[in-house]
């Protein structure tokens, strides 16, 4: 035993320093103690005396309760857990209330105060100390029927000595903290499985008590803004947290018009606390809630733990205490979860809200909507044209589906991971996107969607998809809107100040690359041009070119695409204002942009003027058995060179209109799916060949960069050879982790939850950057790719791009930059700042 100060013991049954932990109340409360604030006389039992008495090892009560000084002597016990978030069981009050001491309370509060805190004692005693049923003992309303049933539940009296009632409370808490649920709900929370319990033993201030007597609780600034604000409610004649029960007669803190106020009531008391959280907030570098009781004119705090908050306070508290010189910025950012900017970009489930969870899937795209469900694509356009909201769902979506995400306010697919289509799509449209249902099944025929429960929903119900969360809900769930302010650009600017990553966009569209730069990106690190040929009128083109029978064809098709192109082009630059445009060229194997069922096949034979059976031919002439490792990425290049050739021209066209209104351009280009360095020669020497031409037409100045996109493991293993002909090297780990897994990023989903859950993979490596394999082989190929070419830029841009893990991870590394969908730019700046404290 150590004994720290009168008013502060701490107990511990062991030398292990490790073990002598006695958890965070007990940590809060020692420090409230040494502020001088008014804390009742406190001992706090160590995770192992704690552990020890769960086995049924008890430490001597009987001294413990000799540190107080008080007579009548009630306590309370609270549990202090590592982590206030890991939880713990529930406060129990007025220990030490029997016979004597009731006798005696009854002379010094009188007889109904005195009934009432035997009367509280002995139910909590029986009802969650001793497990008894309820009803009879709520039912009970005098000490003595209370005590009668207990006596007759139990076959024994209701215990009179202190130190038998502390005890059998403390063995019920210790015994509670190590139950099965308890454990389940903390190790959600993240907690270890051998995670340790404290418990405080505090000598009670009476709120039951003559003259100004009560209880309450207190803060100092807003749960839902952040901003400063006294809340909280006080309550006569109370104990614990009453005063915050529905149906109480509370009093207001502050002077306010709808009723009396604890300010005015006890002014000084109340100046008292409002010093005492200015005190907490400057020394514990922390808005705190305190739980406060009044004992005859005399307050006394009994706990104090961290606001509860949502995101945007959060941001918002942190900011103020790093501006008031309370922490450093850098602190600041340490205490904001990445993953919270993302919450604060979107709207959101109310968290407040009662919702009924239909289905779990992954998280795939963050934000929620509701609106009626829809089918198909068609669905989506007729109900955005209608200003319907909608919910589109799909077993899995394809290309012919993205102008229907595009219309729909939020996308759910049965199928499908983080990296498939419609996770991808979701993310770079902001729509919010549920993938991999687990459990539901969509059946597009009879437009109906079976839940996990067997219970259907049908084309037009109403559905709420939170992408943020994964979770699927019945009806239109009550919705935060998203906040962006001051404290947001504030934090973003410090984050800036400080990494030394640099954070890039994926933008396809100006839409997203002028989002992208609202969130102040340093360039965009993938521009996926696929998606451009998806615009109704170019599809129809690249259908054309697709079909072409001969060269000549085919450069008619590819001389009315240029344009098109190149205008897209000079528009991302120019929103892009000189910052670095990296450009894709051409990646999926072209059967993506022809029509998969006979509607789509017979409008496109009228389209293109030729019969139905010749577009059946040709679909079927292209069909693979593997597609995403056929013909798809570089290998378009060599076998079709003049796709890619028309899309250099179009961005080296681009560059010199766009440089010559002012804006110098430097385009990077990028090969994608390289496996041999002789590919990348081969396509070089084209690009190289029309950046002269282009020169020479124009008469102007052309710099660009050439580089190549390491997506398989060959590509990694060969890092060396490759960069000798690419200026940057470019991680595209979707494809990467796909590859070096041998799995299948479209199809993962099926299987993936059990592999999880088994243990065979630690996480879902398209979600979690896998740093042992997928690892190895950026690491290796950043190696070779440098040693070859000293100035190689280095880069990552699949999904893992946005994650904090992946961006530690290539920052050690020494890359260059990230690059991430628009929404997760601030995540990810954030997590590059943290990465380097
Ligand atoms: C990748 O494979 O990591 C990548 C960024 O390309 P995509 O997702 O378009 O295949
Ligand atoms: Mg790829």
């Amino acid at each position: 035993n150590m004994l720290e100060s009168p008013d502060f013991t701490e107990v511990t049954t062991t030398a292990d320093i490790r073990k002598q932990r006695h958890g965070n109340r007990a940590k809060c409360l020692q420090r409230l103690v040494r502020l001088g604030l008014p804390v009742p006389q406190t001992v706090a039992l160590s995770f192992e005396t704690v552990r020890n008495i769960a086995n049924g090892q008890m430490p001597d009560l009987t001294s413990l309760l000799g540190v107080f000084e008080a007579d009548p002597l009630l306590i309370s016990v609270r549990s202090s857990s590592e982590a206030a978030d890991w939880g713990g069981p529930g406060t129990i009050l007025n220990i030490g209330m029997n016979d004597a001491t009731h006798a005696l309370l009854s002379e010094r509060l009188g007889r109904e105060r005195a009934d009432k805190l035997y009367l509280r004692f002995i139910r909590s005693f029986a009802i969650e100390v001793m497990r008894l049923d309820d009803a009879p003992f709520l039912d009970a309303q005098t000490p003595a029927a209370a005590m009668a049933e207990y006596a007759a539940e139990m076959d024994d009296a209701f215990p009179q000595d202190p130190t038998v009632q502390l005890s059998e409370v403390l063995r019920s808490m210790a015994r509670a903290w190590e139950g099965t649920s308890a454990r389940l709900l903390r190790q959600a929370q993240g907690a270890p499985a051998d995670a340790g319990l404290g418990l405080v033993v505090q000598r009670m201030a009476l709120g039951l008590a003559p003259g100004q007597s009560g209880a309450g609780v207190i803060q100092f600034v807003s749960s839902v803004t952040g901003e400063p604000q006294v809340t909280g409610r006080y309550l006569g004649q109370a104990l614990g947290r009453e005063a915050l029960e529905s149906n109480a007669k509370a009093l207001f803190l502050t002077k306010d018009p709808r009723g009396p106020s604890l300010e005015e009531l006890l002014p000084e008391v109340y100046a008292e606390l409002v010093a005492a959280g200015a005190l907490m907030r400057r020394k514990l570098r922390a808005e705190m809630q305190a739980e406060f009781t009044i004992e005859e004119g005399r307050l006394a705090i009994l706990d104090a733990v961290r606001v509860k908050r949502v995101a945007r306070a959060n941001l918002n508290i942190v900011t103020r205490l790093a501006r008031d010189g309370i922490i450093t910025r850098q602190e600041a950012m340490m205490r904001v979860e990445p993953q919270e900017l993302s919450q604060l970009l979107h709207r959101q489930v109310d968290p407040a809200a009662t919702i009924t969870v239909l289905a779990k899937g992954i998280a795939a795209a963050p934000g929620a909507a509701s609106g009626k469900i829809v089918f198909d694509a068609a669905a989506a356009q007729a109900a955005l044209s209608r200003d319907e909201p909608c919910i589109l769902v799909r077993r899995e979506t394809s290309p012919e589906d993205v102008r229907g995400m595009h219309a729909s306010d939020a996308i759910l697919t049965e199928r499908g991971g983080m990296t498939s289509h419609a996770a991808v799509i979701a993310r770079g449209l902001g729509v919010p996107c549920v993938s991999g249902a687990t459990g539901v099944k969509v059946d597009h025929d009879a437009k109906q969607i079976i839940l996990p429960d067997g219970s259907t929903l049908h084309d037009g119900d109403i559905l709420t998809v939170d992408g943020s969360s994964g979770r699927v809900l019945s009806g239109a769930a009550p919705m935060v809107e998203p906040a962006l302010d001051g404290a947001f650009g504030e934090l973003m600017t410090w984050a800036d100040d400080l990494r030394d990553i640099g954070i890039r966009a994926n933008a396809d569209t100006p839409a997203d690359a002028a989002l992208a730069r609202t969130f102040g990106v340093d360039g965009i690190g993938l521009c996926r041009t696929e998606h451009m040929f998806f615009e109704p009128g170019r599809l129809t083109v690249m259908r054309e070119m697709i079909f072409a029978e001969d060269p000549g064809d085919r450069a008619a098709a590819l001389e009315r695409l240029l344009p098109m192109q190149r205008a897209d082009f000079i528009e991302l630059f120019t929103i892009m204002q000189g910052a670095p445009v990296c450009i894709r060229l051409l990646d999926p194997p072209l059967h993506e942009f022809l029509p998969s069922n006979k509607e789509g096949m017979r409008a496109m034979a009228e389209a293109l003027d030729i019969p139905l059976s010749r577009v059946r031919a040709h679909i079927e002439s292209l069909n693979e058995y593997n597609p995403m490792l056929g013909m798809r990425g570089v290998r378009l290049g060599v076998a079709i060179p003049e796709i890619y050739e028309m899309q250099a021209r179009a961005i080296f066209e681009a560059a010199v209109e766009v440089g010559r209104n002012g804006t110098p351009v430097v385009p990077e280009i990028m090969i994608p799916l390289v496996s041999a360095q002789r590919e990348v020669e081969l396509v070089k020497r084209r690009v190289d060949a029309l950046a002269a031409s282009v020169r020479g037409e124009s008469g102007t100045e052309l710099d660009f960069r050439l580089g190549v996109m390491v997506e398989t493991p060959r590509a990694a293993l060969r890092a060396g050879e490759i960069a000798e002909n690419s200026a940057f090297l470019s991680f595209g780990t979707n494809d990467l982790t796909q590859m070096t897994y041998g799995l299948s990023r479209d199809d993962a989903g099926r299987f993936m939850s059990a592999y999880v859950n088994e243990g065979v993979y630690p996480e879902d490596p398209f979600q979690t950057l896998d740093l042992d394999g997928v690892g190895e082989l950026l690491l290796l190929g950043a190696e070779r790719g440098r040693a070859a070419r000293p100035d190689v830029v280095l880069s990552l841009c699949g999904e893992h791009g946005g994650h904090p893990e992946s961006i530690a991870f290539c920052r050690r590394a020494g890359f260059d930059y990230v690059s991430c969908s628009p929404f997760r730019v601030p995540v990810a700046k954030l997590a590059a700042a943290q990465a380097r404290i």
